[in-house]
């Protein structure tokens, strides 16, 4: 019994793959879901975290509210001796050395956070600047 089914089921690429119909039933005029998979592998095997940063419409839609997020990572410019440590990090290629806030596609893993030596040159923040949770966090394990 089918109850419903996505509009884009026919060129979804995880569906295509896994569904192993075109090992057994094959067909020509299926091209345009056997192509879109083939782009998607090869981008997946070229460049890093590529659904993820370009296709994924989940994280689209959560990145337009990133902006208005209460949680950001932040640079300090006046700590930073831009070593660059955090840009080599982060799984999803932004250069946080490089802006005061990652931008839209930050999904806050911290990477950067952890892997940056001065402290307070690369922190995360709720609200504004003075209120930074890791040393927060650092103030209330050191008791
Ligand atoms: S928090 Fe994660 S995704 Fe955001 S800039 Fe740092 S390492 Fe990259
Ligand atoms: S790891 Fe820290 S000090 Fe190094 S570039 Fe990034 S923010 Fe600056």
């Amino acid at each position: 019994m089918t109850t419903a089914k996505l509009w884009f089921a026919d060129y979804d690429p995880y569906r295509t793959l896994f569904s192993l119909e075109w090992l057994f039933e094959p067909s020509l005029e299926k091209w345009p879901a056997y192509l879109i998979t083939i782009l998607v592998l090869a981008g997946a095997l070229l460049v890093k975290r590529f659904w993820c940063r370009f296709l994924c419409p989940l994280g689209a839609i959560i990145s337009i509210f990133q902006p208005i997020g209460l949680i950001k990572v932040r640079r300090d410019e006046n700590l930073c001796i831009n070593c660059g440590k955090c840009d080599k990090v982060c799984p999803s290629a932004l250069k946080p050395s490089q802006k005061a806030t990652p931008g839209m596609q930050c999904t806050s893993c911290l990477e950067c956070v952890e892997a940056c030596p001065v402290k307070g040159a690369l922190d995360v923040y709720a609200g504004p600047k003075k209120d930074s949770l890791v040393s927060k966090e650092s103030e209330q394990s050191a008791y």
